[in-house]
């Protein structure tokens, strides 16, 4: 699972949605990274992002398993402030579910940003430092293509 976060206290937000995920039915919570600090894709005229990766095991099918981490996102998601909905939060990314590969409207497998992220392998790395991905690639040989990232001390 890939957590991001960039408004609202993100540390506290990446903290929150790993407790969150910890509660999930018929789910364990195996490893979590470390938090790092990244800068935003696309516009840069925004907060740096605090991003994380968990290792879960569940018996949720991947599409229900989907279902809550949509829950997850709603709850944590929306600053209530004047305005109804205020900005996205929290998200949360299927990065793998074992070898899957799928492609569906709803969901895709592996994730399609996960092989071009620095953000996502080197948390990745963190939690699973042998892992070969479903195309036959290692996350620890893909992640040298990129600049290391910054730690977060999450220390209070
Ligand atoms: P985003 O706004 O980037 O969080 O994208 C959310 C949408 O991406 C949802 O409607 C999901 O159905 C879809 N989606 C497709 N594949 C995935 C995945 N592997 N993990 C999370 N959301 C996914």
């Amino acid at each position: 699972m890939g957590l991001g976060s960039n408004l609202d206290n993100p540390i506290e937000q990446i903290k929150k949605a790993l407790q969150a995920l910890k509660l999930l039915p018929n789910t364990h919570l195996k490893t979590q990274s470390a938090l790092y600090r990244s800068k935003p894709l696309g516009s840069q005229n925004q907060p740096d992002y605090i991003n994380a990766v968990a290792m879960l095991a569940t018996k949720l099918s991947p599409l229900v398993l989907l279902e809550h981490l949509q829950v997850i996102e709603n709850e944590q998601g929306r600053v209530r402030g004047a305005e109804r909905w205020g900005p996205r939060t929290l998200d949360l990314d299927m990065l793998l579910y074992d070898n899957l590969q799928l492609q569906q409207t709803r969901l895709i497998l592996p994730h399609p940003g996960l092989y071009e992220r620095a953000f996502v392998l080197y948390p990745l790395y963190d939690c699973s430092p042998d892992l070969i991905l479903p195309n036959g690639q290692a996350v620890s040989v893909l992640m040298r293509g990129f600049d290391g990232l910054e730690k977060v001390s999450t220390e209070p």
